[in-house]
């Protein structure tokens, strides 16, 4: 199982999203949660959103409540979580 280093999480996360099987629009908003190799921890969750809707302050905003999590088993970060 590859590891990536923490800065390559926005660019991987393009690579990881799911299409909502409830949503027609084909929308993957929703939270992407990246482990930590080291200690197994949730490193990251990553907010992200499909562009369809827009919050009243004008900034992208999740379609789907409550947010999908999606776990991203196929990389891990290769140093520890924030906590450890
Ligand atoms: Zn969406
Ligand atoms: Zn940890």
């Amino acid at each position: 199982m590859p590891d990536i280093a923490p800065g390559g999480i926005y660019t991987d996360v393009q690579s990881r999203l799911v299409n909502s099987a409830s949503n027609p629009n084909n929308c993957f908003c929703g939270w992407y949660v990246y482990y930590s190799s080291v200690c197994t921890h949730v490193y990251q969750e990553v907010p992200v959103h499909c562009g369809a809707r827009t919050t009243k302050s004008g900034k992208s905003g999740f379609c789907v409540t409550p947010t999908p999590k999606n776990n991203v088993g196929a990389v891990k970060i290769n140093v520890k979580c924030r906590t450890c």
